[in-house]
């Protein structure tokens, strides 16, 4: 029996899940965001500005989905916004007129606070960058509807003991494409897989974290992240992400993945190499030519498997990781 993981009767709308507008430090207001990335073929924007969660669903409509989220920072520092170790998280509000600022603290958010104040409500818990800390706000932006996205680990001078003592993401970013084009270093399967390799649970999206300086598009329409539903609703848009029915490009699309009779076979744009990676294994698919589909035995799955397909011109899309438990369902 064929089983779709990525289901190709569904819409695959693309998607990039971090911005900032003019509500923060962008420089394009919310809807010349959405009206540049729709020219663009996108279908969803999550509008992440700094520090403040802004409702931004009055831009909803039948051809476009305006994601309720936030990026919210945990400073290795009392000032807000030093070039220093921090951590970086996109949350993502399964409620789109949720406007609760979770955990926030007057300390860490600094010149947001004060162009916000009226907006921003504080519910007197202090961020400070310590496992605990880190972990409390997760914890909280989970209880509070949130899906929690680990923002560019790179550029946020983490380390590996950061990132493995965080506890209930959804999802990393491994491709931060603005991040990526000014430092190089923002393109990160290999902390993905040092995750999963080590029992953590999470999924894989990527975005651009677009800022638009001088009006122009400097880091736009380069990290995608593709999510199939069958509507085009907010609800749908947000339920895909939670539940992983997503995958992520910097260039091909991938037309479906299913196992069958043994196999997980996927299909896709013409590449030059599809490699299976999963806890301790790795098969590469090299045709030598354009190959829209590949196919490796399911009982080359240890833990989990998750696949990445290469085209000709640098681009690479990522499947998110497929657990073992999910796939004997
Ligand atoms: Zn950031
Ligand atoms: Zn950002």
């Amino acid at each position: 029996m064929k089983r779709y993981l990525i289901d190709p009767k569904q819409k695959w709308l693309k998607a990039n899940l971090h911005c900032h507008t003019n509500l923060s430090d962008g420089c394009l207001t919310p809807a010349e965001v959405k009206s540049r990335y729709m020219a663009h073929g996108y279908d969803v924007v999550a509008f992440t500005d700094h520090e403040i969660l802004h409702d931004n669903s009055h831009l909803c409509d039948e051809n476009f989905v305006a994601l309720t989220a936030v990026e919210y920072s945990i400073n290795d520092h009392a000032d807000f916004w030093r070039d220093e170790k921090c951590i970086h998280l996109n949350l993502f509000s399964r409620d789109p007129h949720n406007t609760f600022h979770t955990a926030s603290s007057v300390r860490n958010a600094g010149r947001y606070y004060e162009r916000f104040k009226d907006e921003f409500r504080c519910d007197g818990y202090d961020r400070v960058f310590t496992v605990e800390s880190i972990n409390e706000v997760v914890r909280r932006a989970n209880e509070a509807g949130f899906i929690v996205q680990y923002n560019h680990p790179n550029w946020s001078l983490n380390t590996r003991e950061d990132y493995m003592a965080i506890e209930g993401l959804w999802s990393l970013e491994i491709l931060n494409y603005c991040t990526e084009l000014e430092t190089g270093a923002e393109y990160c399967p290999g902390i993905y897989e040092d995750m999963l390799n080590h029992g953590k649970r999470l999924y894989c999206s990527m975005g651009d974290d677009n800022h638009n300086d001088g009006g122009k598009d400097f880091g736009s329409y380069g990290g995608v992240t593709y999510i199939g539903v069958d509507k085009l609703t907010y609800e749908e848009v947000f339920d895909a992400m939670a539940r992983g029915n997503i995958y992520c490009s910097s260039g091909p699309k991938i037309h479906s993945l299913f196992v069958e009779d043994g196999k997980v076979v996927i299909e896709t744009d013409p590449a030059v190499n599809v490699v299976f990676t999963s806890r301790n294994r790795r098969f590469m698919n090299r045709a030598g030519e354009a190959l829209t589909r590949a196919e490796f035995p399911l009982d080359f799955v240890t833990e989990y498997f998750r696949l990445t397909v290469f085209d000709d011109k640098g681009g690479r899309a990522h499947t998110r990781a497929y657990f073992s438990d999910e796939l004997n369902q």
